[in-house]
């Protein structure tokens, strides 16, 4: 009985404890299969969040793509000028990397009140005639998107009529449009659009596009501006031509006129001299009392007759030589010229003027300068002239003083003097002929206003330059250059 106790108590405590056992199992599987769904949970979040993540990596890569693709479009158009380059070059430098295959750009004409296709990408030409009619068909929506100067999209049209009818216009699911703004000429927008239902849309894309038809509406403005400037080159050169061919016109003429002077004064000049030949033939005649003894006072009169056909035939033969040296007649016989030796010359010919008015004359000229080509004769009217006039405007002590020196390939020489001087007005035309300089001393002088003429026409038959400085009441510098080789 004990026994059977025993067994019996046994067995229930071995029950018991297989009950408590069993019961703690099952808890442990409840706990297990907890775990096991915490686990689950998890791993379904790793995977959603490796492909968000997947995602993001892949648009950002469309983001770079599209970048790398704006910063070569910006690159290729900068340097292009001209409108149609300019849409070739955004094709050809793949504007599809930007994540768009359709790609169509219009430019509005005011005059003809017409949008006008540029550039089309995976359109056919039927497609882009059909799309072309409908937008000037219904103009409002693309020049109110003009005019607003915004970028519109799929995004931002999203749930309108006007998007759904654009998407079906276009063939595309996603659209963007954006407007082409040039300051100058003709304005329009850029559509970029996809058919690709992958293509997962966002803000950013409308702000690509909105750079680039900016862009293109910079390169628009260049390439105006450069065909302005191109314009106004063209204009200004056909101006210079005109105006050269005027000129040149114009100089023919003054050649021909100028001509016709020298030729009118030479065949004047020689008309008058043999008349002046015979009058002051015959005065002397009768002054030589060959016809009979001549009264004292009529002698006088013939004497003032013989001095001013003098004078005259002076004149006449002064302006025969211009007009022969003008019309290149005169052979200057170019040699090479001791300066010294005619300064000296010249100055011991008017010596006796210099003593009467005590006037000093040094002479200073570099031993580099002393040889110029030249014809003797003609130099030496040069320097008589000169040195003449400074005698007759110099007052008595004054100084005349003759200097040379060499000037590139040229000798410049300087003849000064102490004289009256020159007002500035009259530098250049005490050079033209029968032209005076009204003061004092011409009212009192003899001259015809011929000698500085000569000397002009004798200096630049040498291929040289005469001018003259001074001022009033300080002297005057007459200075001229003569060549030192032919
Ligand atoms: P002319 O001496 O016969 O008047 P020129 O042609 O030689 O003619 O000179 C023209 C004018 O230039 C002179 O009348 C004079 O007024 C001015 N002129 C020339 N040389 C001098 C000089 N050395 N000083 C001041 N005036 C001068």
């Amino acid at each position: 009985m004990l026994i059977l106790s025993i067994i019996i108590t046994s067995l229930a405590t071995a029950a018991l404890l297989l009950f408590s056992k069993t019961l703690s199992l099952r808890e442990d599987i409840n706990k297990l299969r907890h775990s096991l769904q915490e686990m689950d949970e998890q791993a379904k979040l790793i995977v959603r969040t490796d492909i968000e993540l997947n995602k993001t990596q892949e648009e950002l890569d469309k983001k770079v793509a599209g970048l790398y693709a704006l910063q070569r479009i910006s690159r290729a158009i900068s340097t292009t000028l001209e409108d149609r380059q300019i849409f070739k070059m955004v094709e050809a430098n793949h504007i599809e990397e930007l994540g768009f295959e359709k790609t169509l750009v219009f430019l509005f004409d005011e005059k003809q009140n017409l949008f006008t296709p540029y550039m089309h990408i995976n359109y056919s030409q039927d497609q882009l005639n059909a799309i072309t009619a409908a937008i000037n068909q219904d103009k409002t929506f693309y020049l109110d998107l003009i005019h607003s100067q915004k970028t519109v999209s799929s995004i931002s049209l999203s749930g309108t009529e006007k998007i759904k009818e654009i998407n079906r216009l276009f063939g595309s699911i996603y659209s963007i449009l954006s407007p082409v703004l040039p300051k100058e000429g003709n304005r329009g927008f850029i559509f970029v659009g996809t058919e690709d239902a992958d293509t997962t849309p966002n803000e950013g894309d409308a702000e690509f596009i909105n750079i680039l038809s900016n862009q293109i509406s910079a390169a628009l403005d260049n390439s105006r501006l450069f065909e302005k400037t191109w314009r106004s080159q063209q204009d200004l050169e056909r101006k210079v031509e005109e105006r050269t061919k005027e000129l040149r016109n114009l100089l023919d003429e003054v050649k021909i006129i100028s001509k016709r002077k020298t030729d009118f004064i030479s065949s004047v000049s020689h008309e008058l001299r043999t008349p002046l030949t015979s009058i002051k033939g015959y005065a002397s005649i009768l002054l030589a009392g060959k016809l009979g003894n001549v009264p004292d006072e009529i002698k006088e009169r013939l004497e003032k007759i013989n001095r001013h056909s003098d004078e005259l035939t002076h004149m006449v033969n002064d302006l025969l030589d211009i007009s022969r040296i003008e019309s290149g007649k005169v052979a200057m016989k170019r040699e090479p010229q001791d300066l010294n030796y005619i300064v000296k010359t010249v100055l011991d010919l008017l010596s006796v003027q210099f003593k009467e008015k005590e006037i000093s004359t040094p002479v200073e000229i570099k031993p580099e300068a002393t040889t110029v080509m030249a014809d003797r004769s003609q130099l030496e009217r040069v320097f008589i002239n000169i040195l003449g006039n400074a005698l007759k405007f110099t007052p008595v002590k004054g100084k005349i003083s003759v200097s040379a020196k060499k000037v590139d390939d040229f000798v410049q020489i300087d003849i000064n003097d102490t004289g009256c001087g020159l007002p500035s007005g009259e530098q250049e035309k005490i050079f033209e002929e029968f032209y005076r300089v009204d003061n004092a001393i011409n009212e009192t002088v003899k001259g015809t206003g011929l000698g500085l003429a000569l000397v002009k026409r004798i200096i630049e038959a040498h291929n040289g330059k005469i001018w003259a400085k001074g001022s009033p009441g300080v002297g005057s510098t007459f200075s001229f250059t003569l060549p030192q080789k032919i």
